[in-house]
């Protein structure tokens, strides 16, 4: 397990939903498109939440952030 900030610029995010295909557990696309960070428990937090992840998730997340079209997420 490790802790990851991930971060949606939502200025950039253009719908693309790569990265809710690719990590579902992860990315929620919520009613203006947008694309939000959710907890453990599949809950949106908006566009930036820490939370504790696989490292199997976490690659998954690196695979969302690479994929994004916009370059709207970051993980840190
Ligand atoms: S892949 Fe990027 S542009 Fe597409 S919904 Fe996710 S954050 Fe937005």
């Amino acid at each position: 397990m490790q802790k990851v900030t991930i971060r949606i610029d939502p200025s950039l995010c253009i719908t693309a939903a790569n990265c809710s295909g690719i990590a579902p557990k992860i990315f929620h696309i919520n009613e203006e498109g947008l694309a939000e960070v959710m907890d453990g428990a599949g809950i949106p937090q908006g566009y930036e939440h820490t939370l504790e992840v696989s490292d199997a998730d976490a690659e998954l997340i690196e695979e969302a952030v690479e994929s994004c079209p916009a370059r709207a997420i970051s993980m840190v």
